[in-house]
């Protein structure tokens, strides 16, 4: 390629319409303001769509551990409880419990293994600090 002969001037496009935008300043991503509200709407809705899929899973997992304790068990192979409704990467915490992740879907908590779902209790005393880092005297 011989860049020294020919140059070709960037004409940046619409990151909305894919449009070329012929004026304006070079560094220019839009080219109108309809576009350019219509992308970030888009954005925002995308994000508020994930967050309803991600607490729409975290709830049916809830649904599934509670109907298990409910019936008195406290395990179960992980392919019993996907066929449930369980998302076995949808969680709310994780930490690390002897040499097993321990997980925790809102006040249930459970160990899990690539093959068994087990120790699932209710956390007793769930304490949720209203104003976290303010400290009361
Ligand atoms: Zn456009």
């Amino acid at each position: 390629m011989d860049y020294g002969k020919k140059m070709v001037r960037h004409i940046p496009t619409c990151l909305e319409c894919g449009d070329k935008i012929r004026y304006g300043r070079t560094d220019k991503k839009f080219c109108c303001d309809d576009c350019r509200n219509r992308h970030y709407n888009n954005i925002a809705k995308g994000s508020r769509t994930f967050r309803r899929k991600v607490l729409a899973m975290l709830s049916r997992n809830y649904a599934v551990l509670n109907e298990l304790l409910r019936s008195g068990a406290t395990s179960v192979d992980v392919m019993d409880a996907v066929t449930m409704g369980f998302v076995p990467g949808v969680m709310t915490a994780c930490r690390k419990s002897g040499r097993h992740e321990e997980f925790s879907c809102f006040d249930i908590r459970y160990i899990m293994t690539n093959t068994r779902i087990y120790s699932i209790s209710k956390i007793q005393n769930v304490y949720l600090p209203l104003h976290s880092g303010t400290k009361k005297e």
